[in-house]
């Protein structure tokens, strides 16, 4: 059966020039709201997952926290967040990586992973993917194995698939 997230891509609003100029922000703050679109999203998600063998859900902060622990209650897994520096309070590991102006760091619990679990990467939208693909390096780093990239939303004409080399990335809706 194949989830009908017309509703839901029909609730994300467009915010022009936020959080700076030329920028088009997808806010999925909408959709969130609404019961039935939360579900479908969450649900669409989870259908993509039927066949996948995994231990943990990781989730980006901050839009990836609200999807990727959803996704985990619903499967029956585990959740794991990678948050903005200095956000974590135990030891910690970190990835940094390059923004379209300056750097920024991502950081995980160092015992958030044992070697060789099995892990779906969770952010709400997939643009340049230097930030999904900073997660990912640091998953695999930990010792995990990333076998899953998810998105809510993805925009194509930014190429993030690209950086995201052999993973599999999976996503919902496509600009
Ligand atoms: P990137 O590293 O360029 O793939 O950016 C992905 C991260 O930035 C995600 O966590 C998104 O939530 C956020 N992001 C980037 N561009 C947008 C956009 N146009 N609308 C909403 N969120 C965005």
């Amino acid at each position: 059966m194949e989830v009908r997230l017309d509703r839901a891509k029909s609730l994300i609003r467009e915010v022009k020039d936020y959080p700076k100029t030329g920028i088009v922000f997808k806010d999925i703050t909408p959709v969130l709201k609404d019961a039935d679109a939360f579900s479908s999203v969450i649900e669409g998600m989870a259908e993509n997952l039927s066949e996948a063998e995994f231990d943990y859900v990781a989730g980006i902060e901050a839009r990836g926290f609200i999807l990727g622990a959803a996704l985990a209650d619903r499967m029956g897994k585990g959740f794991i967040p990678i948050r903005k520096k200095g956000k974590l309070p135990y030891s910690t590991i970190s990835k940094d990586y390059a923004l379209e102006y300056g750097n920024a760091t991502i950081e995980m619990h160092k015992d958030a992973i044992s070697k060789g679990s099995r892990v779906i990467l969770v952010d709400d939208l997939l643009a340049t993917g230097g930030t999904a693909k900073a997660a990912a390096e640091l998953i695999s780093e930990a010792g995990g194995e990333v076998i899953c990239i998810m998105f809510m939303v993805e925009l194509e004409s930014l190429r993030g698939r690209g950086q995201l080399g052999s993973n599999r990335v999976i996503s919902l809706m496509k600009y």
